[in-house]
């Protein structure tokens, strides 16, 4: 899959987000490979709640469910988000998923986003330079 199909994937998943407080709509596509080298696509939608807090991102979803399958090797992740139908230019990872992000990266993970129109490919580190580690 390339980084272009990862996008349309996240966009696609879109229509699951659970959004009834904010029709802000997250997708995401995560590329993640276990121990043995397999690679795989994780997916991911926010999923909104009443205490706000307890909000959980589109892509925090779909890295959850790669490290619970035991898939912790993340080497790209591509994120497609706005309100509505609509879709919005560069959509980042809010600062706790880039450090949830960061906790799994391959060295140079991508992270792709929508900029100027179409899927643009960046990497961790330029959006994340310095992430916490203890
Ligand atoms: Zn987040």
């Amino acid at each position: 899959m390339d980084f272009t199909e990862l996008y349309e994937t996240a966009v696609g998943m879109r229509f699951f987000a659970y959004t009834p407080y904010y029709d802000f709509r997250v997708g995401a596509a995560l590329l993640a490979e276990n121990e043995s080298g397999e690679k795989r696509v994780f997916t991911g939608c926010n999923v909104q709640n009443s205490a706000f807090g307890a909000n959980i991102c589109a892509e925090h979803t779909a890295g959850a469910k790669a490290v619970s399958e035991g898939y912790r090797v993340f080497r790209a992740v591509a994120v497609a988000g706005g309100m509505g139908d609509e879709i919005s230019e560069m959509v980042l990872p809010c600062g706790v998923c880039r450090q949830f992000l960061s906790e799994f990266a391959a060295e140079g993970m991508k992270v792709i986003l929508l900029k100027d129109g179409s899927p643009a490919v960046f990497t961790l580190d330029e959006i994340f330079p310095r992430p916490f580690a203890l």
